[in-house]
């Protein structure tokens, strides 16, 4: 997961994975702290909201192939 620069400076960093855990414990909200790979520090994130995935079968153009070709 790559972090852009501006979200990495505004995020508060961590020096450990535990410490950003403890942190996100703290605030009564579901965070996950994850690794930055621009300052290799750690971060936290709330992607319990918002997140676009789309179910596989929704997913336009992408025919699948049938599994029972005629020989
Ligand atoms: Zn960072």
């Amino acid at each position: 997961m790559r972090t852009r620069e501006s979200v990495c400076r505004r995020k508060v960093r961590y020096a450990s994975r535990g410490e950003a855990m403890e942190a996100a414990t703290a605030s009564g909200l579901i965070l996950y702290a994850y690794a930055c790979d621009r300052c290799f520090r750690f971060h936290l994130t709330s992607r319990t909201k918002g997140r676009r995935r789309q179910p596989a079968s929704a997913e336009p153009g992408r025919v699948q192939p049938s599994p029972s070709l005629s020989a």
